[in-house]
């Protein structure tokens, strides 16, 4: 049996154990693998304590000073990124090379990426001279800023948080998802073994009703950047909204992939599996409805579904495996359950789900697998068709004009992006214009400049993160008119 890593929270630059602790299960193994602290109001309260101390010195610090700190963070963690990759594979059920191309080197680029740019963007306030008064502005950060990230991306969701609020000049509580603590937790020494300023970075682990509801409501924290469902997000604006706090909200998603007949076919199918299925389908903003073309919809259909079979299933840390597995039991009860409501709502699997056989080593018996599915034959009224399930599944359904497309599309709660395969860039720009949504990807998916503003319409977000968005969003300008003459 494997040693059970035991967590602790970091205050004011120090591990502090805590006395109650709760399971963390390895996915692909479904045993327990590390203790995280259930933390409550107490440990919160400290960890907001020692952030509102370390805030003076930390906001009156020069960027540049702020950033210095953050690129050191930067390094170590990226000599690390072996470690860390094993670390996040292993709490998330990733595949260990997703782990270690995508997950830890984004969370390297999200930190040197706010550290390079908001030393740029801080102080270049607009200056106007006019009737001899000057008229300029200042960004100052907001405070305590309360972070609270999934478990979908941990260490990759909560940098993109961190980075920015710590180099705008906040301190930090951050709360991580307690299914996925383990890449938090070793950060945390990557900022002691960086010397990094006692109290400007706090972690706090547990539930999110408890040590998540603790930080968010609490008085001294003026701002709140959350990721996750779109009904906790909803809980925390509702119980958030009497205090007046600056509140970012990335929820939810039911993303749409469009597939025009004149498209590059072997380019889309590539880019549609790997949408619809990497990361077991737990990404934001993986695609779950892709609507192709009437006159290519057959041969589309029959290429997608050869390609996901395709598709290796197995332990996260073998080489040629394409999905791990999903993060926790409830969850994929969630996933099979929808797949269940698909054939009761009319529609056809084509293959995962009840069809084809997980083939997965011994050791890995007890651990949340499930094949890719493709399901064909629903109404966009369907369950599966409307609502986010956060699994391997996706649906394909026919359409036959640009027009018809636009309002199916759109025909949703929620708003977080979508791909368009066409190679008519006049059909092209006109579906970016009309589809109703944050992010909208041409011939491609994924890809996007850190620079760029990334968040959600209608259910799916509230606000928007990116270079200058997480500047506006983590701080508060404040205009002065000095008379001069
Ligand atoms: P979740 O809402 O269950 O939990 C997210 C975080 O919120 C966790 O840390 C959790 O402990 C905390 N939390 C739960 N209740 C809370 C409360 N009352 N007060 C404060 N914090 C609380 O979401 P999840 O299951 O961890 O993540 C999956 C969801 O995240 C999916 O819906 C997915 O689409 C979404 N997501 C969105 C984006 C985006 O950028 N839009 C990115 C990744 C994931």
């Amino acid at each position: 049996m494997d040693e059970v890593l035991v967590l602790e929270n970091f205050i004011a630059g120090t591990m502090v154990p805590c006395k109650r602790l709760l399971d963390s299960y390895d996915p692909s193994t479904g045993r327990v693998w590390a203790k995280v602290p259930d933390s409550g109001k107490l440990e919160v309260d400290a960890a907001v304590a020692a952030a509102k101390r370390a805030f003076p010195k930390w906001s009156s610090m020069s960027a540049q000073a702020r950033a210095k700190h953050i690129l050191k963070v930067a390094d170590l963690l990226e000599s690390q990124l072996e470690e860390f990759a094993v670390a996040e594979s292993q709490d998330q059920g990733k595949p260990l090379w997703l782990a270690r191309t995508m997950d830890i080197p984004r969370a390297v680029l999200n930190l040197r990426h706010f550290a390079h740019a908001i030393p740029h963007h801080l102080n270049t306030s607009n200056v106007q001279t006019e009737a001899g008064v000057v008229n300029y502005t200042l960004r100052e950060p907001v405070g305590v800023a309360g972070l609270v990230s999934p478990w979908n991306l941990p260490l990759y969701l909560l940098t993109f948080k961190l980075a920015p609020a710590v180099m705008c000049g906040n301190t930090v509580v951050a709360k991580p998802s307690e299914m996925t603590s383990v890449t938090a937790y070793k950060f945390c020494k990557v900022l002691q073994d960086a010397d990094f300023p006692a109290g400007v970075i706090n972690i706090v682990f547990g539930l999110g009703p408890s040590a998540g509801e603790a930080l968010v409501v609490h008085p001294d924290v003026p701002l709140v950047s959350f990721t996750g469902s779109t009904a906790t997000g909803k809980h925390i604006a509702e119980v958030t909204a009497p205090m007046f706090k600056k509140l970012s909200l990335e929820m939810g998603g039911k993303n749409a992939a469009v597939v025009f007949s004149d498209c590059d076919l072997e380019a889309c199918l590539n880019t549609l599996k790997r949408s619809s299925f990497i990361n077991q389908g737990q990404v934001c903003l993986c695609t779950s409805r892709i609507f192709v073309q009437q006159p290519l919809y057959e041969e589309f259909l029959d290429k997608f579904v050869e390609a996901v079979k395709e598709l290796r299933v197995g332990n996260p840390s073998e080489e040629g495996v394409f999905m791990g597995a999903l993060n926790s039991k409830p969850h994929l009860e969630k996933v099979r359950r929808y797949v269940r409501y698909a054939v009761e709502d009319g529609g056809t699997v084509l293959c995962g789900e009840g069809i084809d056989m997980c083939i997965i080593p011994e050791e890995n018996k007890n651990g949340y697998f499930m094949r890719p599915t493709v399901i064909t034959g629903l109404d966009d009224k369907s369950r599966c068709m409307q609502e986010e399930i956060f699994g391997p599944v996706t649906c394909v359904v026919p359409f036959n004009s640009e027009g018809e497309v636009v309002q199916r599309t759109n025909d949703t709660s929620y708003g977080l992006c979508a791909s368009v395969w066409t190679s008519n860039l006049g059909v092209a720009h006109r579906m970016a214009h009309k589809l109703k949504v944050g992010t909208v990807w041409t011939n491609c998916w994924l890809v996007r400049d850190l620079d760029m503003p990334f968040g959600g319409v209608k259910k799916s977000g509230m606000g928007r993160e990116g270079t200058q968005d997480s500047l506006e969003f983590y701080t508060e300008a404040k205009t002065v008119c000095t008379k001069i003459s």
